[in-house]
């Protein structure tokens, strides 16, 4: 059953655990016991619905895209409209039940690692909001390519800080991360971003997440009195995708797809396709599919979107891929491309970079499937972040 996992050291199988330094065992483990009580406490659970609905803005919508159905003449298509959610993406939900966790174990000072800059920006608003000390680790080379999220974080009283080993990006950044965490994690907890890391974080995190299909399954139930045949979702590091399937790892009838970033092709630096060039190995805390070389060194990645482009999957989605209960697929940034300005022009909604991706899946997948299915793809942030870089990915010239 899905709720059996992980089991109490966070493994899914063969995957997950906690490969972490002995330093952080005690956080760890003291963040481990404090979720454990708050999943089975009514009054967090009230507490975080609470703020999903009167800070987040949740419920989301289920959209049923007729137009777009029209267009690609095959399934139904219905959009779970996470791009409507305060600061624009999923990633709210998480950073808002992980300031709730902080408060919990009396902490009063929060960090965390963003790439694009997307977690950072919910991370510094739900600290804001909870009158939290907040510092955001960044890439230098990230920060530069991002310069208006940095300065959104800026507004709402974060501390960015620049990165400037390695490759200055994510990964680096979440090392900085941890090392800030092991020096103060008496004061500090930790916002990790997605379904990923040593346990209890891709625990913790697909929980909060999976109120998307608590919400999907009873909105379809509504509109059409059953389930969807086909879930479709994009994958960074896993945490809309597992939000957006969870209800329905136990309903064999439901399809679920995950769609990595194909980038301009799958070959060694090209991509961030972890399943499709992908092995097992250990990588920031856990055993997962990840994208290395022979000899075990991390390959570089590419994606048009900033947010799939990391060289390792969720622990999770390790396990359900390999078991043939979650399917996995990719989209080329072309193709992603191509299913954002669709969208744009067909329903007049701008998606993400990282949703186009599920899109991109989805225009391919509804021409196979019959009018009378029901094809569901998580809109898992808004594109108005991304409508400088798709332009110029687009190859137009827009001043700024
Ligand atoms: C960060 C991000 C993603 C990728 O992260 P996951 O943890 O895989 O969900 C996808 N879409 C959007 C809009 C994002 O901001």
């Amino acid at each position: 059953m899905r709720t059996d996992l992980p089991d109490s050291r966070g493994h899914f199988g063969e995957f997950g655990g906690a490969f972490a330094p002995e330093t952080l065992m005690t956080p760890l483990a003291e963040l481990a016991e404090c979720y454990d009580a708050a999943k089975r406490d009514p009054a967090f659970q009230a507490e975080f619905a609470a703020l999903l609905r009167d800070y987040a803005g949740r419920p989301t919508l289920l959209y049923s895209a007729d137009r777009l159905t029209a267009r690609l003449g095959g399934a139904k298509i219905y959009l779970k409209r996470e791009d409507m959610l305060h600061t624009g993406a999923h990633k709210i939900n998480n950073a808002l039940g992980q300031m709730l966790l902080a408060k919990r174990m009396g902490k009063r000072r929060v960090i965390a690692e963003t790439g694009a800059g997307q977690h950072g920006t919910a991370t510094a608003a739900a600290a804001a909001k909870f009158g939290l000390e907040c510092v955001i680790y960044m890439g230098e080379t990230d920060m530069e390519r991002q310069a208006l999220n940095v300065y959104r974080m800026r507004l709402m009283g974060a501390e960015v800080r620049p990165v400037t080993a390695g490759q200055r990006t994510l990964k680096e950044a979440v090392n900085e991360a941890f090392r800030d965490w092991v020096a103060n994690s008496r004061t500090t907890h930790y916002v990790l971003g997605t379904a990923y890391g040593a346990h209890p974080f891709p625990l913790i995190v697909r929980d909060f997440q999976s109120v998307i299909s608590k919400e999907s399954r009873e909105q379809i139930l509504r509109a059409e009195g059953r389930l969807p045949d086909h879930v479709v979702a994009c994958v960074g590091g896993g945490s809309n995708a597992i939000g957006a399937f969870f209800e329905y790892l136990d309903e064999p009838s439901v399809a679920l797809t995950g769609v990595e970033a194909g980038g301009r092709a799958i070959a060694p630096g090209e991509h961030a396709a972890r399943m499709a060039g992908g092995r097992p190995g250990v990588l920031q805390g856990c055993m997962t599919y990840i994208l290395q070389d022979a000899e075990g060194q991390i390959e570089g990645t590419h994606s048009v979107s900033a947010g799939l482009d990391y060289a390792a999957v969720g622990p999770e989605h390790a396990y359900y891929w390999k078991r043939g209960r979650i399917n996995f697929a990719y989209a080329t940034d072309a193709a992603a491309l191509d299913a954002f300005k669709l969208l744009c022009r067909e329903e007049g909604i701008l998606p993400a970079l990282e949703s186009s991706h599920a899109l991109a899946h989805a225009v391919a997948l509804a021409p196979t499937m019959r009018p009378d299915q029901l094809l569901l793809v998580n809109l898992s942030g808004r594109g108005d972040k991304d409508v400088w870089h798709a332009a110029r990915a687009m190859g137009e010239n827009i001043a700024l």
